[in-house]
């Protein structure tokens, strides 16, 4: 399996979040890749080559450009107004509020774009979230030129960012800039499913109306798990994509034979859909002994789920999310890399 990575990542390092009332070091933070870099290397999971650089156009495709623009500013327009720290958003346009007109000031142009205030952004995050994508497309492409499976090894994660704004540590939404380029490239179907802990509610507001990519997300009920505002069960997708949105929202607390249930389901979904791709939204912070997170998966079932993805007989974008307990990260990832090789063969 071919790991596209570069340790460029850590461009993006977040001083602090808001965390219960505090500020708290942030939990995305660059240690998460270089434990799964270190985990698949030494597991001999497969070649790491660095990212081919490409144009803003295939991320065009899934973000707005207005929001892109302001993404690539952010940092110098936050500076200039003699700040120093991090950009944390201190204010949005709920409901009420017009969103059509972009406001002049820059911490208003941050709570336009943004959905929480846990989502540092630094001086280095357009270029690290530039990167991810990056790393995301040339995986993308060595599964289009032929290869069975490929590892998007970046950060910051990205399921959480939807077509205009951040959130959830995502900047850009990896998975749908690479489910994209696959249509792009001549696809007619792909299939997304996100496994991390949380809904992917970026990757469904990208989508959610749309036949050709069937999105399917397991992860902790909405009613108390963040991102709390999406990811019912009764969200199935609008117009055209009706059918094509399906959640599987679990109780915080389900055994780990619940979340494989709902495995089951979603595998079963995507063989009814046949795409030509299959894109997962890998985060492990599912894991046991998670800092942030209430589901149970350890080492056993990592291997287990790779080997029932492997099953799918599908060709492979694996696209690195969440996951947040530092010091394991890099196995738990290992494992679901290492069961998905030991059925693909
Ligand atoms: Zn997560």
């Amino acid at each position: 399996m071919d790991i596209i990575y570069s340790p460029d990542h850590h461009a993006h390092r977040g001083e602090f979040e808001f965390y219960r009332g505090e500020l708290v070091p942030c939990f995305e933070k660059p240690e998460r890749a270089d434990f799964i870099f270190k985990a698949v290397t030494g597991h001999q999971i497969g070649p790491v080559s660095a990212p081919d650089s490409f144009p803003l156009a295939p991320i065009e495709r899934v973000h707005a450009p207005r929001y892109l623009r302001f993404l690539e500013r952010a940092w110098d327009s936050w500076t200039a107004l003699g700040n120093t720290h991090d950009a944390i958003p201190a204010v949005w346009p709920i409901r009420g509020f017009r969103h059509d007109v972009e406001p002049d000031n820059f911490i208003a142009q941050l709570g336009m774009y943004s959905f929480d205030s846990g989502t540092p952004f630094t001086s280095g995050t357009w270029r690290a979230a530039r990167l991810g994508a990056d790393i995301a497309l040339t995986a993308q492409r060595r599964i289009a030129q032929g290869a069975r499976a490929a590892f998007a090894l970046s950060r910051p994660p990205g399921h959480h960012a939807g077509p205009d704004f951040l959130g959830g540590y995502c900047f850009i939404n990896n998975a749908a800039v690479a489910a994209q380029a696959f249509l792009d490239g001549g696809a007619s179907r792909v299939a997304i499913l996100d496994v991390d802990y949380h809904h992917g509610n970026g990757t469904q507001s990208i989508f959610y109306d749309r036949a050709d990519v069937l999105f399917q997300s397991i992860h902790g009920d909405p009613k108390t798990e963040y991102p709390f505002y999406l990811g019912h069960a009764d969200e199935t997708g609008a117009g055209p994509g009706l059918g094509f949105n399906q959640n599987y929202p679990l109780a915080a607390g389900s055994s780990n034979e619940q979340w494989f249930v709902a495995l089951d389901s979603a595998c079963k979904r995507i063989r009814d859909y046949a795409p030509d791709a299959l894109v997962i939204s890998l985060g492990v912070d599912t894991y046991v002994g998670d800092p942030i997170s209430k589901f149970r998966l350890d080492a056993p079932e990592y291997l287990r789920l790779g080997g029932q993805l492997a099953g799918l007989g599908l060709p492979t974008l694996f696209v690195m999310e969440g996951g947040y307990a530092v010091e394991e990260i890099g196995v738990n990832v290992a494992q679901v890399l290492r069961g998905f090789r030991d059925v693909a063969g």
